[in-house]
């Protein structure tokens, strides 16, 4: 099954919307196989937001992600990456359609509640920057077949 990376933002941590957001993604169906807190750097932005460092928005952006600790989660499904890009919503707050994370809970560009991978190998390298492999984790959920239909998983 595919996995995805989710970084719950400052603006989710000090919304205090972990709780909501985090069960958004379960109630999906969607399994965790990751998640830490953790407090991010210039370094690791400048990778994480590499396609952004011409932006003139781009300094501003990683202040804000490092406003705060951050939860990094890792969530697994058939499609996840596609699947949680759909739950999250497009980047503007205010754009976001009702129903989505952002368009529920933003009103923003930039304090837009969560980070989701855009593509399979963009979760497989985000993934390997914000955890070790010892820390992803694989697990029975007895509801899978409740989940997804035989031919499905
Ligand atoms: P996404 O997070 O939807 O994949 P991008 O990778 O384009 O979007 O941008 C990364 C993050 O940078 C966004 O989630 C948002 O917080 C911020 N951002 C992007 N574009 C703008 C903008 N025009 N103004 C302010 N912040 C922006």
């Amino acid at each position: 099954m595919e996995k995805t990376l989710v970084i719950l933002k400052p603006s989710a941590m000090q919304r205090g919307l972990i709780g909501e957001v985090t069960s958004r993604f379960e109630r999906k169906g969607l399994i965790l196989a990751g998640t830490k807190m953790i407090q991010l750097d210039d370094a690791i932005l400048n990778e994480h937001y590499a396609h952004l460092k011409d932006k003139p928005f781009f300094q501003r952006v990683k202040n804000s992600m490092m406003a705060s600790p951050v939860i990094v989660q890792c969530w697994e499904g058939i499609d996840a990456v596609s699947v949680v890009r759909a739950l999250v919503g497009k980047t503007n707050g205010r754009e976001a359609a009702a129903g989505t994370i952002r368009g529920d809970y933003s009103i923003s560009f930039q304090e837009n509640i969560v980070h989701a991978s855009d593509s399979v190998e963009a979760a497989e390298v985000e993934l390997s920057r914000f955890f070790e492999e010892n820390e992803i984790f694989a697990y029975k959920k007895a509801v899978l077949s409740f989940l997804y239909s035989n031919d499905e998983v």
